[in-house]
């Protein structure tokens, strides 16, 4: 499974996705998802563990790694934030001078990576379910940006969705108070009826919430993979996974080994 913006690598039987970033940016700043694979695996979803085999290739420097909530809180890549603390957020800013590099988990949920030179560079790594989805972190977490103005920089700023559970998979009781919230908020093109059940097509919704904040539909690179149908690939929380996890990770390229 090939798609743009991403590179496919098999590290020893850890499968990783490699975000491709444009020219510029990857000056700056690298992500990875390591999927389904023997070192997450043994971690079970544990970032220290994940952290305890990895750190070596990253000189030993700091992870963030929150503890998620499925709200829109997001905390700087920086070492007051570091492992052994686990502050409550979904989502990490990166910039050049982050003293940390910052991570997520997923299983089902959507990673999502935002990435510019505008005005400055920054990358945001966000945990968007569905719920976070439908308190829209990507607009709340754009809007903290310091002279974000929309479109002018909507175009150079560009947007990763990672394997997620696809909309076929994904479906919700009708009657369930979140999926009644939900229902007002995700744009019609997002959500369906199929036998009595509610789905919801959260990267779809994603794609939007990045469009209606001014990037253009060009500059959003998307997995189409979905967590539960490609289980081979990915963990997903439906499917079974109850503590593995699919990692991302990010930062600055001048801390990565
Ligand atoms: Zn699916």
């Amino acid at each position: 499974m090939r798609y743009k913006g991403f590179e496919s690598i098999d590290n020893e039987g850890q499968k990783e996705l490699r975000l491709v970033f444009p020219d510029g940016l990857d000056r700056h700043f690298f992500a990875r998802m390591y999927c389904r694979g023997e070192l997450m695996d043994r971690a079970g979803g544990d970032p220290e563990l994940i952290w305890r085999s990895l750190s070596s290739n990253f000189n030993n420097i700091k992870l963030v790694a929150p503890h998620q909530v499925h709200g829109t809180h997001v905390i700087p890549a920086d070492s007051s934030f570091a492992l052994p603390l686990r502050p409550e957020a979904d989502g990490v800013m990166i910039v050049p001078g982050s003293d940390s590099l910052a991570s997520l988990r997923f299983a089902d949920c959507c990673p999502v990576v935002i990435a510019s030179d505008s005005p400055v560079p920054w990358m945001l790594m966000l945990h968007s379910g569905f719920a976070g989805t439908a308190k829209n972190i990507v607009r709340s977490a754009l809007s903290s940006i310091s002279g974000w103005y929309g479109e002018a920089m909507g175009k150079r700023t560009y947007g990763w969705t990672g394997p997620c559970i696809c909309k076929e998979c994904y479906s919700r009781k009708k009657d369930d108070p979140s999926t009644i919230n939900a229902l007002k908020i995700y744009s019609p093109a997002n959500h369906f009826e199929k036998n009595g059940m509610i789905h919801f097509d959260i990267s779809g919704e994603i794609r939007s919430q990045l469009m209606q904040c001014g990037l253009p539909y060009d500059n959003i690179f998307a997995v189409g993979d979905c967590t539960y149908c490609d289980n081979d690939f990915y963990y997903s929380f439906r499917a079974g996974d109850e503590r593995s996890r699919i990692f991302l990770l990010g930062g600055n390229t001048t801390k990565e080994a």
